[in-house]
């Protein structure tokens, strides 16, 4: 059922202000997801942060991933297959190299929502203190029983940190799955050293708009871009220390007065400001046809 195109998904979900900055306006982008079932997906009017329409409760989020999410989106039913360890071991390797120039060697790390686990390894490999958690229980149980490695099954919520502050906290692909991003984020703060650093990497959705709604998919309940990331780390008193700005959008942020709110979500705005209904729609069309026909529009983001 979850993969049959027009058969809407099984939540009712709920019409919320917008998660990252408050603001009730919101601008509808989609009626659809790249599987072709309704989704209705918005943008908040204020910091352009992209959003289901009707967020899904934490009970239905739970129900989804526990039923669907790892055949639906990963086709794996038996733990992580060795393509996919082998192209994260190569992430964790560069995303590694990007935050370690910031950091003193044998800094402590934590790895919020580490999947398998190979950030955390590929930062002990390199004489770092890492620790990490994963709430799916198959990716933390391949981490910490088959890799043997400091992982726990547990969401943000219920983690005991180790009793020292880290030195950096990590977070690749994990906050666009969140409903309540800010208060992780905030979460993330109470766990760093006053000079800690935290580094999150999401999906860039400002380079995302060739694809349509190919891009929206029920996982993903947010979505940023470059600003919307800056804002998030300022709704918790956190300043850009670097932004890694590629196909992902990353930002290493520290502790401390960041820009100011307006102005970013001002940047946010005009940066996600060709983004709208007919535009999300009509691309999805023309970028699945040049897929059928083997030819990429030239101009992908115009
Ligand atoms: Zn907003």
């Amino acid at each position: 059922m979850l993969k049959i195109p027009l058969i809407p998904y099984p939540f009712a979900g709920e019409a919320r202000p917008c998660p990252l900055c408050g603001a009730d306006e919101a601008i509808s982008l989609s009626r659809w997801d790249r599987r072709l079932k309704p989704l209705p997906q918005v943008k908040c009017a204020r910091c352009s942060l992209i959003r289901h329409a009707a967020m899904p409760t934490e009970a239905e989020l739970t129900e989804y991933y526990r039923a669907s999410y790892r055949s639906d989106y990963q086709n794996m039913r038996d733990g992580p297959s060795a393509r996919h360890i082998a192209k994260r071991r190569i992430e964790a390797a560069r995303r590694l190299e990007a935050l370690a120039r910031h950091l003193p060697s044998h800094a402590s790390m934590i790895d919020f929502g580490c999947g398998s686990g190979e950030f955390v390894e590929a930062a002990m490999s390199q004489g770092f203190s890492a620790a990490g958690f994963e709430p799916g229980a198959d990716y933390a149980t391949y981490a910490s029983q088959t890799r043997g490695l400091p992982v726990e099954n547990c969401g943000w919520q219920d983690y005991a940190p180790p009793p020292n502050r880290a030195d950096a906290v990590t977070s690749f692909h994990v906050f666009e799955h969140l409903t309540d991003p800010v208060s992780a984020m905030r979460r993330i703060g109470s766990w760093l050293k006053p000079d800690g650093l935290a580094y999150i990497e999401v999906p860039n959705m400002a380079k995302a708009l060739y694809k349509g709604f190919g891009c929206l998919h029920m996982a993903h309940t947010i979505g940023f871009g470059r600003y919307s990331l800056e804002l998030l780390g300022a709704m918790a008193d956190m300043a850009v220390v670097e932004v890694i700005d590629g196909f992902d959008i990353g930002i290493i942020f520290k502790p401390g007065t960041p820009r100011d709110i307006d102005e970013i979500m001002a940047d946010a705005r005009q940066e996600l400001e060709e983004w709208t209904q007919p535009k999300v729609h009509r691309q999805y069309f023309t970028y699945t046809l040049g897929k059928l026909t083997g030819h990429r529009p030239a101009a992908l983001n115009k």
